[in-house]
């Protein structure tokens, strides 16, 4: 190492670090990894900061001369780590939680070290092999049957596209050879899935060419799961006017209040009308690791396509989403371009290119995370886990329930709680527009002021129209501690509010929508 802290290689190398520098680099690093995650409860869940002021804070424009390692890494101390959104921090509880193992942060750094792109057998061996067996430990952990293949994606979003991609090669419509447009044969397609469904069903059915007229939103019942009637009749009417049904999407664990679709009732349909059936699983998919707890899932074994991300509930730091499928050719159909740099010419067996499967050609080696972390965990540890997150959710809704001055506004089927406060002298109509609209505000301030004292992040949705506070466990670290401190917390600045309209309307304006924060 030179005084300046340069080394040789940036000076004049044509090279990377030698073998000792690198050493003491990682080391480096390791030490960096740990230190924060040790600091993450001490650090606010939110930075507090606001939109615009942190690029400024870095150099216009790019370096012209190599800089040290520790100068680098000391601006990542400064500038980087307070400035994240803390997920792995104990009080995130927001969206649905990914926290990060160390098993899942060793299976990064091996993953980047090794270099591995897995589109062909022959780019890695070991990357498409291992992924076989990892998805076949998970299909055997989710307890599904042996006919599920599948793969290891980077997210839900781009699972499902590829879902509804395979489900319009298996409808028949060639659309990946013959594309969609100005074809008089087919008439216009459709999709079905809840008004509850991820917003990643309509961006799939945009970027498919299929547009977002496709998608037909199927009405929910008063728990916001799909209504099966509904959805009978929605395929009926579009047959009747000469449409072509593709596919049905259904959600386990739906993202605003994790309800759940009735998965054999709409199999039942998906069969009778010879439709793909996708199933949304990416949140809860992770609960059927809980043989007790599959009566839930009971009749998602009859789709096509499943995806389930170990980045929402598994720790496994983002990305790896879960692909499976009975129809593994479907999806080849949809998404296989071989040109002849490609092809493979020195092997006789045949093998499987995984990118052949996939929208994107380079592929990163996710399996090798997946497999340090199942090995780590084990389904026991994991299992242990996830009914943990699932009794504090029980734990924290019984407290809501037994409080005058909160409600409610969802079941809690997994890990979410959808809650708001509602002061018990409110009695509310619910025609009325004026104390809905307050208590919207009053909700609405009330989560911020929670969220701007740093101890913990929630985040909202709308249900039936109001809004509502969601408290999401699943972060491997929320201990017991949080659980009380959230709602302690969400007490606290609850009192502060203004209780009627019509006292928030004479109050003076900093306090109309509560106060809070520190
Ligand atoms: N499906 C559901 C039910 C979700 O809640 C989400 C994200 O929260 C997604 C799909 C999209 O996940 P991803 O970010 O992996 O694309």
């Amino acid at each position: 190492m030179r005084s300046d802290g340069l080394d040789p290689a940036q000076i004049d190398g044509l090279e990377d670090l030698d073998a000792a520098s690198y050493r003491r680099a990682l080391h480096e690093v390791a030490d960096l990894i740990a230190d924060y995650a040790e600091s993450l409860p001490d650090r606010p869940v939110l930075p507090p900061v606001e939109p615009g002021s942190i690029a400024p804070l870095f150099p216009a424009r790019p370096p012209e001369d190599p800089e040290p390692l520790d100068t680098i890494l000391g601006d990542y101390r400064r500038l980087v780590e307070p400035h994240a959104t803390a997920w792995n921090h104990p009080g995130f509880m927001a969206y649905f939680p990914t926290s990060s193992s160390a098993a899942g942060v060793i299976g990064e750094l091996l993953m980047a070290s090794l270099a591995q792109n897995t589109f062909l057998w022959r780019t890695s061996p070991i990357g498409t092999e291992l992924e076989t067996v990892v998805v076949s430990w998970f299909r055997q952990g989710l307890g599904l049957p042996e006919g599920f293949d599948g793969l290891v994606t980077d997210t839900a979003s781009i699972g499902s596209l590829m879902a509804l991609a395979a489900a319009r090669e298996a409808a028949g419509l060639d659309a990946a050879q013959r594309g969609l447009p100005a074809r008089s044969d087919v008439g216009e397609p459709r999709v079905y899935a809840s008004a509850e469904a991820h917003s990643s069903i309509d961006k799939a059915c945009m970027i498919l060419g299929l547009g977002r007229d496709s998608l037909v939103h199927v009405p929910t019942d008063d728990e916001l799961r799909l209504r099966p009637d509904a959805l009978d009749a929605a395929i009926a009417e579009d047959l009747a006017a000469g449409r072509r049904p593709v596919a049905i999407v259904a959600t386990l664990g739906t993202t605003a209040s994790t309800s759940v679709d009735p998965i054999a009732d709409i199999a039942a349909i998906a069969e009778r009308h010879g439709l793909w059936l996708h199933v949304d699983a990416a949140y809860a998919g992770v609960v059927a690791l809980l043989p007790e707890r599959r009566e839930t899932f009971r009749g998602w074994e009859r789709a096509d396509s499943i995806i389930v991300n170990p980045h929402k509930w598994l720790f496994t730091p983002f990305d790896a989403s879960l692909f499976l499928t009975r129809r593994m050719p479907q999806v080849r159909a949809a998404f296989s371009v071989v040109p002849e740099y490609l092809r493979t010419l020195d092997r006789a067996t045949p093998t499987r290119d995984m990118g052949e499967y996939t929208p994107q050609l380079g592929r990163r080696f996710r399996a090798l995370k997946l497999w340090v972390l199942l090995r780590w965990f084990g389904l026991a540890g994991l299992r242990r886990r996830i009914e943990h997150h699932i009794w504090q959710a029980h734990e924290l809704a019984g407290w809501v329930d037994t409080d005058p001055d909160f409600e409610r506004l969802a079941p809690v089927p997994f890990s979410v709680v959808c809650l708001r406060w509602r002061p018990a002298e409110l009695v509310v109509d619910t025609g009325d527009a004026d104390v809905e609209a307050f208590l919207d505000r009053q909700n609405q301030a009330l989560m911020e002021a929670v969220n701007r004292t740093g101890e913990v992040l929630l985040s909202h949705a709308r249900l039936h129209g109001r809004f509502t506070i969601r408290v999401a466990f699943g972060n491997l670290r929320t201990t017991d501690r949080e659980l009380a401190q959230v709602w302690a917390l969400l007490r606290e600045h609850a009192a502060r509010l203004q209780r009627t309209p019509a006292a928030a309307a004479h109050a003076p304006v900093a306090a109309r929508a509560g106060t809070g924060g520190r």
